[in-house]
C-alpha cells in the first residue's frame, strides 16, 4: 500500500481543521446578529405605526377642533342676526340654521370623544402590560400592551448590542483574516496535489464531508474510530501502526494513527 498518499489527505484535513476552528471562535455570532436585527427590524416597525396613528389622531383632532369652533362662529353670527330679523319666519330660518351647527358641533365633539376613549384604552393596554412586566410575565404581553418607553429602551438595547455583536465579529475576521487567507491558499495547493497524485482519497474525502460531518479523517482513539468510537478489528491495527489507513464500518470515516497528523503539522 502506498502510504504518502494517505499523508497528502491527513495534511488536508488537518488544515481543514485549522480553518475550521477559526470559524469556530465566530460560531453563533453571525446567526445572534441576524436575530437581534430581526428584533430591530421588528421594533422599529411597531415604533413607526405607533407614531403614524399619533399623528394621524392629532390631524384628526385639530380638524374636528376647527370644524366645531367654525360652527360657533356660524351660531353667533346667526343669532346676531336673529335679533334683527324683521319677522317670525325670517327668525325660524335662522333658528334651523343654528340647529343644523348645533348638530355638527354634537358630531364633531363624538369623533373628539372617540380618539380620546381609544387613546385611553391604549394607555389601559401598556399600564397592562408595564404590570406584567414587573410580575415577569413576559408571555402574556402582546404587542399592544408594550408601554412605548420599554418599547424605545428596547429598540435602544437592540441597537448597542447588534452594534456590539458586530464588532466582535469584525475583531475576529480581521484578526483571523490574514491566518485563513494563508491556509486557504495551502489547502488549494493540497487539493491540486491530490487531484493529481491520489484524486480517489480526495473524492472519499469530499463525500464525506458533503453533509455536516467536517472531520473524514480522524486518528484511532483506544483501538477505535474516533469519530464514532466504535472499535477498529484487531487485525487492522498494524496496517494502521505502520500508516496505512481503515475505512470505519460504522461512520465510514478514514482511520488512520494519530502520528500521522503530527507528521502533518510539520
Ligand atoms: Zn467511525
Amino acid at each position: 500500500m502506498d502510504h504518502s498518499k494517505i499523508n497528502l489527505l491527513v495534511r488536508l484535513q488537518h488544515l481543514d481543521n485549522q480553518i475550521e476552528k477559526i470559524v469556530r471562535l465566530q460560531k453563533g455570532l453571525p446567526e445572534e446578529i441576524n436575530a437581534l436585527e430581526e428584533d430591530l427590524a421588528f421594533t422599529v416597525k411597531q415604533i413607526e405605526t405607533r407614531t403614524a396613528k399619533n399623528e394621524e389622531h392629532l390631524k384628526l383632532r385639530q380638524h374636528l377642533n376647527e370644524t366645531a369652533n367654525a360652527c360657533r362662529e356660524k351660531i353667533d353670527a346667526f343669532r346676531e342676526k336673529q335679533t334683527l330679523a324683521r319677522n317670525n319666519k325670517e327668525y325660524d330660518a335662522l333658528s334651523k340654521q343654528i340647529e343644523y351647527e348645533e348638530k355638527e358641533i354634537a358630531l364633531a365633539e363624538i369623533g373628539l370623544q372617540d380618539i380620546s376613549q381609544g387613546e385611553q384604552r391604549t394607555r389601559e393596554m401598556q399600564e397592562k402590560g408595564r404590570q406584567l412586566i414587573a410580575e415577569n410575565r413576559y408571555d402574556e404581553i402582546s404587542d399592544d400592551m408594550m408601554p412605548d418607553d420599554v418599547l424605545a429602551q428596547q429598540l435602544e438595547d437592540f441597537k448597542q448590542q447588534t452594534e456590539q455583536k458586530n464588532e466582535e465579529l469584525n475583531g475576529i475576521v480581521i484578526e483571523t483574516a490574514e491566518e485563513v487567507a494563508a491556509l486557504q491558499k495551502q489547502i488549494d495547493a493540497q487539493r491540486d496535489l491530490l487531484t493529481t497524485e491520489a484524486k480517489r482519497l480526495l473524492d472519499k474525502y469530499d463525500h464525506l464531508r458533503s453533509g455536516s460531518l467536517r472531520n473524514a479523517v480522524v486518528p484511532l482513539n483506544r483501538n477505535a474510530c474516533s469519530g464514532c468510537n466504535t472499535r477498529v478489528p484487531t487485525n487492522r491495527h498494524t496496517m494502521i501502526v505502520q500508516g496505512g489507513f481503515y475505512l470505519c464500518e460504522s461512520c465510514g470515516r478514514i482511520v488512520v494513527h494519530e502520528r500521522l497528523f503530527e507528521e502533518a503539522d510539520d
